[in-house]
């Protein structure tokens, strides 16, 4: 699934100091694999990873956190931008006097009927509006009569005229009789057909143009995928519509198609229905789509995971040999890198709450290892391997090779031997003679 997906193509950035050409395009093309199959357009996609690479590329990783978790917030801002920012609104106040008119359109059971019902009951609730609401889906007396139990539910009034077929007539009818009851929002349900067809197409076309709309809507079954964004692009090319409404939400759609819509018609998506009930609507949130279609939260706590079992591992092998006395100058090289990786020491605990400002103004270098790295390189595999046969001559030869003093290399030699006894006699207290102790 996609989680896995992203899971083990940010493991290939797990560990790596900064993003490269070569780790970015790797990832970026599991990134791609996944968008796909969360039904984003093979075009969306691409262009998306295109942005996403550009991005990542100008980013200094070693200022900030894992290069797998910048990736992933990369990858999340660029999905909620790309979704349109901000909630889109909605127009609600109708022209000089008339009422609002918002106008359904959709395939055949893309969820037109239940979101005007919802869409009625929000604007009613939220906005203390007045609104009423218009049969135009003339050709199925079944629909009428749905539309007459969504309005009983959810307490506002239906205009249908089930003997007539001309659907300009009845909205026209309708907005009279919105004005003549005060009604401030006018809601037109209409027939959808199960693909697009040149007579519905022209039927809602011709009910636009009579109408004036001050928002037409176009809703869609997030659960169709990939067929969503051609129906929403034969749709917003024939009614040029103000936002799209993206339904079924609650089902396990993987939202591909928000940003696929999106990227497409370049109309903002702005509201969502997530279930069958009519207090099933949100307006949409570009962030929490990201958060969906990149199952954000499982994935930062996957690279967490992935890192934290990574580091328990290594330290486990570590503790071993330490207990071996087997510590030696390879190990303390892999100490320093690790630490390094970690990035700018100096920013690193910064962004430790409370520590920032201590400090700001500690002077801290980040060239404290670079001398012992060219003492450490300077020696032997031999040597590093085993620190007991470093004798003062091999000193003086690892000063000269290494651009250092002897006195250096002797300090650090020091050190080592400090540290090795020190981490022995930390791990010397393993949870066996901790107990003991404590017992005493
Ligand atoms: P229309 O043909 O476009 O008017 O679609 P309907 O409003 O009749 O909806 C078709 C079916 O989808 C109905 O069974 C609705 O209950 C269901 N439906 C609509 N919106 C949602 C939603 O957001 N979530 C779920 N689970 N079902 C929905
Ligand atoms: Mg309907």
């Amino acid at each position: 699934n996609l989680s896995d997906r992203l899971e083990r193509s940010f493991k290939i950035l797990k560990g790596e100091g900064k993003i490269t050409e070569i780790n970015v395009a790797e990832t970026l093309k599991d990134v791609r694999r996944a968008l796909l199959d969360a039904d984003v357009n093979y075009k969306v996609a691409k262009s998306f990873t295109d942005t996403v690479k550009q991005k990542a590329l100008g980013m200094n990783v070693l200022t900030a956190v894992k290069p797998s978790q910048l990736m992933v917030k990369i990858v999340h801002d660029e999905l909620a931008e790309l979704m349109g920012g901000k909630a889109a609104e909605l127009k609600i106040e109708g022209r000089a006097g008339a009422p609002a008119i918002i106008l359904m359109s959709g395939l055949q059971g893309s969820g037109k009927t239940t979101f005007s019902g919802k869409l009625a009951k929000m604007l009613k609730e939220r906005n203390h509006k007045k609104p009423l609401l218009v049969a135009c889906d003339v050709y199925r007396p079944a629909a009428i009569e749905q539309l007459k139990v969504v309005g009983e539910t959810v307490g506002v009034p239906v205009y249908s005229e089930p003997d007539n077929k001309n659907v300009v007539e009845i909205a026209n009818h309708a907005i009279q009789e919105a004005k003549s009851k005060a009604n401030d929002v006018v809601i037109i349900d209409t027939a959808g057909r199960l693909a697009v067809d040149e007579e519905m197409m022209q039927e809602i076309e011709t009910l636009k143009k009579a109408v004036n709309p001050n928002e037409t809507l176009f809703v869609v079954d997030s659960m169709t995928g990939q067929d969503a964004v051609n129906t929403a692009k034969e749709f917003n090319d024939r009614l040029d519509f103000d936002g799209v409404i993206l339904t079924k939400l609650d089902g396990d759609t993987r939202g591909g198609a928000a940003l696929s819509i999106r990227t497409v018609v370049t109309k903002p998506i702005k509201f969502v229905g997530t279930g069958e009930k009519m207090e099933a609507i949100d307006v949409f949130y570009p962030e929490r789509m990201a958060d969906r279609i990149l199952g954000m939260g499982d994935i930062v706590s996957l690279v967490e995971r992935a890192q934290q079992q990574f580091d328990e591992e290594e330290a486990k092998k570590l503790e071993k040999k330490i207990r071996k006395n087997k510590f030696d100058f390879d190990d303390f090289m892999g100490q320093i890198q690790q630490i390094k990786k970690m990035g700018n020491i100096k920013d690193l605990a910064a962004m430790i709450p409370g520590v920032g400002k201590q400090i700001k103004d500690l002077d801290i270098d980040d060239n404290a290892f670079k001398g012992i790295e060219a003492i450490i390189n300077s020696m032997t595999p031999k040597e590093r391997a085993n620190p007991d046969i470093i004798n003062p001559s091999r000193r003086r030869r690892i000063a000269a090779g290494s651009g250092t003093k002897l006195d250096d290399v002797n300090r650090l030699m020091k050190q080592f031997e400090q540290t090795r006894k020190m981490m022995k006699m930390v791990t010397g207290l393993n949870s066996s003679k901790m107990a003991q102790m404590a017992a005493a």
